[in-house]
C-alpha cells in the first residue's frame, strides 16, 4: 500500500507546532524511517498516520486511493510497535499475539493457523506456551512484531522498537528487524533517533529536525550528499572545518586545504574516516585524545582549527598523546554546503526537500 500525506501537520492546543506541513510518500513496501533527535515530531507524525492523533485542517491523509483523514485508528488496519511492548505480561505469547484476531472474532481455526505462522516467522514456536513476563526484552519486542502482523495489517509503524533494549540486544534485533521486515513484504515506518539502526533497517530515510523533514533519501544519498549542516551533523557526524574560505583554498590555524573548484561561499565539513594522519599532510596538529575501539582507533587532535578534529585511524599502532602529527584530508572527501543553508537546529524551518541545495565536490 503506498501512504501519501499531503500538508500534513499538527499544533497542539497549548500551541506547540509539533509537525509543520509535511509531504511524504511511502511506496508499497518500502520501509521508511523517520531520524532525528527526541522531540523533533517523529511520534507525531506516526500518530497522525496511524489515526491516533488528529492533524490540522488542511492536512491529507492517502491510503493507495482511500482519503483515510477522518477514519478511525481502528479502520486503518494499521499495525503498531511502541518501545513500550504492551504486552499482557501474564498471559501466553500465543495468547497475545492471538489476541486481536480474537477481538476481531476470527474462528479459532483461522486463529491457530495465523499464530502459527507469525510464531514461525518471528522465531518464536519454542516459547508459544511461556509467559511474556518470562522472556527476555527482544524477546517481547519479538512477540510485540508478531501480534502487530498476525491481523495482516496494511501498514506497520514502529516507533523506536529497539530503544528500551540493551546495547548488544538492541544490535542483534536491528539486523534481525531488517530481514523480518523484508519477509513481510509491507510497507514499512520505523521511527528512531539512532542513524545506525535507520540505515541499517530502511530503504529510504527522512531526516527530521524542528517539526519538518528536511532531506529524504537512501541512507548512501544522506551520508554522501547532505544538504544542510544539520544533516552533515546528524548522519556520520561530519565536523565543520572551520577556517577561512579564500574560494581555492580554506586556511586553518593548523594549515591550509586546497579546496575544489566553485567551494567559493560554501562551509567545508569533513568525515572522521577521511581525515588521515600521514607524513604528506599539509595540516599539522597536536594529538591530544587516543580511543581504542577494537575495529580502530579515534585520534583527536587540535591546533588545527578551533574544536578537535576527529581522525578514525584503522592501523595497527595509533599516535601517542601529545605528538605532532601531519594531517591530509584529500579534496574529494570534503563536504560543501552552502552559506545561505546553514541550519540552526534549534531554529524551526519551514522548508521541506525540495530547492535546498545539495553539492558535494
Ligand atoms: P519525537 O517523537 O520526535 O521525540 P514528538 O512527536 O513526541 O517528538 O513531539 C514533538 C513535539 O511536540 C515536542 O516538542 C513535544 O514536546 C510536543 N508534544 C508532543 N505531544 C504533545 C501534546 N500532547 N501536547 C503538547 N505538546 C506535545
Ligand atoms: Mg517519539
Amino acid at each position: 500500500m503506498t501512504i501519501r500525506l499531503n500538508n500534513a501537520a499538527k499544533t497542539f492546543p497549548d500551541g506547540t507546532k509539533a509537525l509543520l506541513p509535511t509531504e511524504l510518500i511511502v511506496k508499497t513496501g518500502e520501509i521508511v524511517s523517520l531520524l532525528g533527535p527526541s522531540g523533533c515530531g517523529k511520534t507525531t507524525l506516526l500518530r497522525i498516520i496511524a489515526g491516533l492523533e488528529t492533524s490540522n485542517a488542511g492536512s491529507e491523509i492517502w491510503f493507495d486511493d482511500d482519503n483515510v483523514t477522518s477514519l478511525p485508528v481502528e479502520r486503518r488496519k494499521v499495525g503498531m510497535v511502541f518501545q513500550s511492548y504492551a504486552l499482557f505480561p501474564n498471559m501466553s505469547v500465543r495468547a497475545n499475539i492471538g489476541y486481536g484476531l480474537k477481538i476481531q472474532k476470527l474462528s479459532k481455526i483461522e486463529i491457530d493457523s495465523r499464530v502459527n505462522e507469525v510464531l514461525e516467522m518471528c522465531q518464536l514456536q519454542d516459547f508459544s506456551a511461556r509467559a511474556v513476563s518470562q522472556l527476555s526484552g527482544g524477546q517481547r519486542q519479538r512477540v510485540a512484531l508478531a501480534r502487530a502482523i498476525a491481523p495482516r495489517p496494511r501498514l506497520l509503524l514502529l516507533d523506536e522498537p529497539l530503544s528500551a533494549l540493551d546495547a548488544a540486544m538492541r544490535e542483534d534485533l536491528r539486523d534481525e528487524l531488517a530481514i523480518l521486515l523484508r519477509d513481510f513484504e509491507i510497507t514499512a515506518i520505523f521511527v528512531t533517533h539512532d542513524q545506525d539502526e535507520a540505515m541499517a533497517i530502511a530503504d529510504r530515510v527522512a531526516v527530521m529536525s524542528n517539526g519538518s523533514i528536511v532531506q529524504s533519501g537512501t541512507p548512501e544519498e544522506l551520508y554522501r550528499n547532505p544538504n544542510s549542516a544539520f544533516v552533515a551533523g546528524f548522519v556520520g557526524n561530519a565536523m565543520h572545518l572551520d577556517g577561512k574560505n579564500s574560494g581555492n583554498e580554506l586556511i586553518l590555524e593548523g594549515g591550509t586545504l586546497k579546496l575544489p573548484n566553485k567551494s567559493k561561499g560554501h562551509n567545508v565539513y569533513v568525515r572522521a574516516e577521511d581525515v588521515q594522519i600521514n607524513d604528506n599532510g599539509t595540516l599539522s596538529g597536536q594529538v591530544e585524545t587516543v580511543t581504542f575501539l577494537g575495529t580502530h582507533y579515534r585520534v583527536g587532535i587540535k591546533g588545527i582549527m578551533p574544536n578537535l578534529l576527529t581522525s578514525i585511524l584503522t592501523d595497527h599502532s595509533a599516535p601517542k598523546v601529545g605528538q605532532t602529527v601531519k594531517v591530509a584530508i584529500k579534496s574529494d572527501a570534503l563536504i560543501l554546503l552552502s552559506l545561505i543553508h546553514i541550519s540552526e537546529p534549534t531554529r524551526r524551518r519551514g522548508i521541506s526537500d525540495g530547492g535546498v541545495g545539495v553539492e558535494k565536490k
